[in-house]
């Protein structure tokens, strides 16, 4: 399918946005001052013609909410989950429904726009630039941990890579809950109903019937693919990993192939603003949505024996004025596997020991809340790229690469193709280390403790990047280089999140404990091996210089024990940006937060959607399992009616059902 261009062919402005795109890259020529200039003219007409209603509707200023309103439902956080609550819970005009969002409109921000951007977001103000504790089991080093601040939340900030977990992943959640409306059986309805997926003609493997077509969510094959990971699909082929037509297509994830991207034919980035804010959905008289508004707290009171969540105090700065807002109905807490538990516990739910230790009246003992933290923790594997055709100009070295950049700039933005509409990790292969055609028992004796959810889940994933980047993009090798990444899909070691003071504008203290479980670290190093050997089989040495014998280059690994092995990944372990469990769906006796409803257990109008409430992580990426809640929760709220005021769900009202099928 032939891509539709970002703008017309207006080739004056697409030399002004590159120039944008370089000034923002940080290219210095010497005559900076002028490219800056002319960057920030670019960046104004680029505004104003990509993201023409972005900001519309809007509130920046919380004074222009009407004092005495109450609404029916407040939702803290406008991110990923929070998007989708609020466009469907207000699809019926008599829910009022107020969402407060620290950070401003994702769709108003250029690098959020553009597939490849994102990580020239990160240190930046529209990022909570967050860093774990030290890491005992890798070198004792903080990690980077990037969240998005803004609508759309890590949506508008992530590698835009749809793939959804395997189904046995749904069919644990519905047992850990307890409940099967979690099971995959229930659960795929959503998968396909949020998504939006036209049959590609390159890709004729995808079988229609198993995709959604009507959905908010644009899925598809939109991104720039390199020569390099259709090289690694052909080589992780002839290894006999399998050919998989469509990841998320319920057979299971196992396999290989590229990934589908939420990007849209246009090459602009899908997330959930993009998808559920649109123009009419923020027109709707009963939904108001704040930004820059940061919830410091939810405001609790007694109703008999009960406590009733009746709204939250919320501040523009940590020096402003403090607001206030009331939930008749209910407070839905969506503000990610960070925020939320830290919210919860400044409001006095979570467990009383910590509590205690800041001077926070506990509202309800739940010694859950910020347990059991669980994150993808990822290796990344650098080769040399003989071919240098990699994109790496995309953060240019000197003036021929900001050249280059100019030139894919106007490349994207004439016919939407080119480096620009790369979105980093483009390919993927599902694989289980007990495999015995990819691990013989001859030369892997040892078993490992099973971590999947099941026979056909996967416990690793290897993905390709069109070159190699250290500190998440940051660091860029000076040679044209090709990566291949091993996620652990199913790890074992759990950690915490806990409070490093009572003040909201402090960010929490995270401590994902990586490679606390020996299990980790030795799947970890069985997909270096996989690596390794992958980047040997045919088409791959053709592409790659397995002889460059650079230390910054990891060709010669194989000769390494398994010992260094694993000690190269506990100094190269990061974040695939995946943290989840925090307010977990569970048994309140095992440690839960939140019931199948999603209900805080012991506080009355008060839930928590987003992906702190998955019961265990997915073997997948996240970002559709956080919607799919969503959904899943809305129809419980959908159920209520608003005529009861301060009723909340009855322990059999609204169970999790289509939605859209209403
Ligand atoms: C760099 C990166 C790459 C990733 N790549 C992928 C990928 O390719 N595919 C995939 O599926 N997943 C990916 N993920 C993970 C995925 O994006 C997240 O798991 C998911 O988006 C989380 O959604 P959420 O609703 O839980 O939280 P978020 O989307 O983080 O939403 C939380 C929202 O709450 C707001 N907020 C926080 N605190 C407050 C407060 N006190 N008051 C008001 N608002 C508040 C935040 O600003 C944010 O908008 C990636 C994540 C990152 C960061």
């Amino acid at each position: 399918m032939s891509p539709r261009p970002l703008l017309s062919r207006q080739t004056s402005l697409a030399v002004l946005a590159a120039l944008a795109v370089a000034g923002l890259a940080g290219v210095r020529p010497q005559s900076s001052r002028k490219v800056l200039g002319l960057s920030a003219i670019a960046v104004g007409l680029l505004m104003r013609q990509i993201f023409a209603g972005a900001g519309r509707k809007l509130i920046t200023d919380p004074a222009a909410l009407p004092k005495s309103e109450e609404y029916d439902i407040i939702i803290v956080g406008g991110g990923t989950a929070g998007c989708v609550l609020a466009a469907r819970l207000s699809e019926d005009p008599t829910v009022k429904v107020l969402v407060l969002e620290a950070g401003v409109s994702g769709k108003s921000l250029l690098l959020s726009r553009i597939p490849v951007g994102f990580s020239l977001l990160f240190h930046g103000k529209h990022v909570y630039n967050l860093y774990t504790e030290p890491q005992t089991n890798a070198e004792n080093k903080k990690k980077y941990w990037p969240r998005g601040k803004m609508l759309g939340g890590c949506s508008s900030i992530n590698a835009q890579m749809a793939q959804y977990g395997a189904p046995a992943d749904f069919d644990q959640w519905a047992e850990i809950v307890q409940d099967d409306a979690w099971s995959w059986k229930n659960l795929r309805r959503y998968f396909t109903k949020f998504e939006k997926f036209i049959d590609d003609p390159d890709f004729p493997d995808v079988k229609s019937a198993n995709k959604g077509k009507g959905g908010p969510m644009r899925i598809g094959y939109h991104s720039t693919v390199s020569e390099g990971s259709k090289d690694f699909i052909k080589a992780c082929i002839n290894i006999g990993i399998p050919y998989s037509p469509d990841f998320n297509a319920g057979l299971g994830t196992r396999g290989v192939n590229r990934i589908m991207t939420y990007i849209d034919e246009s090459r602009t980035r899908v997330s959930s603003e993009s998808g559920y804010f649109t123009d009419e959905v923020l027109a709707r008289p009963n939904l108001k949505v704040v930004i820059q508004a940061q919830v410091t707290k939810i405001l609790t009171e007694k109703v008999g024996n009960e406590v009733k969540a009746t709204g939250v105090e919320f501040a523009k700065s940590q020096d402003g004025k403090r607001f206030t807002a009331r939930a008749k109905r209910e407070v839905i807490v969506s503000a990610g596997a960070v925020h939320t538990p830290q919210i919860l516990m400044l409001s006095g739910i979570g467990p009383a020991e910590h509590l205690a230790k800041f001077n926070i009246p506990v509202v309800q003992d739940l010694p859950g809340v910020g347990s059991h933290l669980v994150d993808h923790p990822v290796v990344d594997i650098y080769f040399k790229n003989k071919h240098n055709d990699s994109p790496k100009h995309i953060k240019p070295h000197g003036p021929i690469e900001a050249i280059k950049l100019v030139g894919s700039a106007i490349q994207y933005l004439t016919t939407g193709r080119g480096a620009l509409a790369n979105n980093f990790g483009e390919t993927a292969a599902f694989v289980r280390t007990d495999d015995p055609k990819l691990f013989p028992k001859a030369k892997f004796p040892a078993t490992i403790a099973d971590s999947t959810s099941g026979p056909e889940s996967p416990d690793i994933e290897l993905f390709s990047t069109p070159m190699a980047y250290k500190e998440h993009g940051a660091v860029m090798f000076p040679m044209h280089t090709f990566a291949i990444h091993v996620c652990l899909l199913r790890p074992l070691s759990r950690g915490t999140l806990r409070l490093n003071s009572a003040n909201p504008w402090d960010a929490p203290a995270m401590d994902p404990k990586y490679l606390s479980a020996p299990e980790d670290v030795a799947r970890l190093v069985r997909g270096i091996r996989l690596i390794l050997r992958i980047s040997k089989e045919a088409p791959l040495p053709a592409r790659l210089d397995l002889a460059d014998a650079s230390p910054m280059l990891d060709n010669a690994l194989d000769a390494q024990s398994d010992a260094a092995l694993a000690n190269l990944v506990r100094a190269r372990v990061e974040t695939l940006y995946h943290p989840t469990s925090t307010a977990r769906m569970a048994p309140r006796a095992v440690g839960g937060v939140v019931d199948s409803k999603l209900r805080v257990y012991g506080v009355r109008g008060l839930r928590v959607c987003d992906a702190s409430i998955f019961p265990e992580i997915v073997s997948g990426h996240t970002v559709r399992c956080c919607c799919c809640s969503a959904c899943c929760e809305l129809s419980v709220g959908k159920s209520q009616n608003t005529s009861q005021g301060n009723q909340i769900a009855s322990p059999t009202a609204g169970h999790c059902k289509p939605v859209y099928d209403d």
